[in-house]
């Protein structure tokens, strides 16, 4: 069948969609009936859409249309609480996608953002959870201690399967915001700098249309330069994430073939430069890798580099994988990095892995079906 041919609802704004109806002979607002039923209902399928007349919810399950909601094809639960799902596509590809409750102690685990609106009397153990989206079919960056990178890039993601795997997690979690506490960060597989048209348009269906405000999300990026600058300029956009991984441009080299391209300083100069709204703070993330770029220097060097700039640094110790050939540091050593950090007046978190023994931390995302059935893990 020729997929292209089939035109997709989920992924076009609402002047879109009321462009549709009207194209279809229906009066405009059967756009915004759209809109709310794709986005905030979160419908699967076409029947269920209520408010339209029948006729118009018959024609949208013709042939060539489709409302183009992503399947769920797996779920492992990990112990801690963490699910990762594989999320499937029209043309057969698919990604992984993270539900966090609790949210994942690192974004909004410092406790600058307590809150528990999801109800607790509804019986949940959590009042807060983060999704984890993809924004590639695998990736292009090929940073040496991740697993998605073994897979190359397959290709971008549309907006509609960004927003997607958000709408498929929270139907199958039963959660609904913005009553319901709910993170995103685009921390999945992929570089989201790498696709950005299609993220931003994500980022403007989930604030407009699924109800997650901008401050509730973050974007990690291994460094695109000119879309940090790009996302400074938006007028609707998430929080920034650098992902930084090494305080020197011959390590980071090393580990991140990016850097290359872009080095430190043009990054830190990029960060430097990103205008941060009242009491926001840039994120830095650091992957610390055993006796590679977690000594008590390399804590000294990150301090040095990012001195002055608003941000905060969460330190993730390697979660391991097959084919990665870097070690894990031990407990003691992570300690050791965050405490120089901070005495160099860095705000520095530890970031919890969350669920490793299902493969779902991060670096370890590299669809199920490719990767032998994980043991358990120590860690
Ligand atoms: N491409 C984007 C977002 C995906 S990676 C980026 O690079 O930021 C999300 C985070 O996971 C990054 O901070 C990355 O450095 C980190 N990461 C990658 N592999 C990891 C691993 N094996 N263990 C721990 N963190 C890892």
């Amino acid at each position: 069948m020729p997929k292209e041919k089939t035109r997709v609802l989920l992924g076009l704004t609402l002047r879109e969609l009321t462009d549709f109806a009207e194209e279809s002979g229906q009066p405009s607002y059967r756009g915004r009936q759209l809109f709310e039923a794709l986005y905030r209902q979160r419908v699967s399928a076409a029947k269920e859409i209520s408010t339209l007349s029948r006729e118009f919810r018959q024609s949208l399950g013709q042939e060539g249309l489709s409302l183009g909601v992503p399947t769920i094809e797996k779920k492992f639960v990990s112990r801690d609480g963490t699910v990762r799902y594989l999320i499937g596509f029209a043309d057969g590809q698919s990604v992984e996608t993270v539900w966090m409750p609790e949210g994942d102690d690192g974004e909004a685990g410092d406790g600058s953002e307590a809150g528990n609106e999801i109800e607790k009397a509804a019986g949940r153990p959590w009042d807060r959870a983060t999704i984890c989206v993809s924004s590639q079919v695998g990736c292009a960056v090929d940073c040496q201690f991740c697993l998605t990178a073994l897979l190359g890039v397959k290709r971008n993601l549309t907006a509609g399967e960004i927003v997607g795997q958000v709408c498929a997690v929270l139907n199958d979690q039963i959660v609904s915001p913005p009553q319901d506490r709910v993170n995103i960060v685009f921390m999945g597989m992929g570089e989201p700098f790498l696709n950005y048209e299609n993220f931003m348009r994500a980022v403007c269906l989930l604030t407009d249309g699924v109800g997650i405000p901008e401050s509730r999300m973050t974007v990690s990026t291994a460094g695109i330069v000119p879309r940090i600058y790009d996302l400074g300029a938006e007028p609707v956009r998430p929080k920034l994430a650098i992902s930084l991984n090494a305080p020197n441009d011959e390590l980071r080299s090393r580990l991140m073939p990016i850097n290359r391209k872009w080095n430190l300083q043009k990054l830190v100069a990029a960060a430097r430069d990103f205008p941060l709204r009242n009491r926001e703070r840039l994120t830095f993330e650091y992957v610390l890798l055993d006796s590679v770029n977690d000594s008590a220097q390399n804590a000294r060097e990150l301090g040095e580099l990012i001195r002055g700039v608003r941000a905060k640094v969460n330190l993730i110790a390697l979660n391991p994988g097959p084919g990665i050939a870097f070690r894990t540091p031990d407990e003691n050593r992570v300690l050791q990095f965050q405490k120089v950090l901070i005495a160099a007046g860095v705000p520095t978190f530890i970031r919890r892995p969350r669920g490793r023994d299902i493969y779902a931390a991060c670096g370890q995302l590299k669809r199920t079906v490719e990767l032998a059935t994980p043991t358990e893990s120590p860690m």
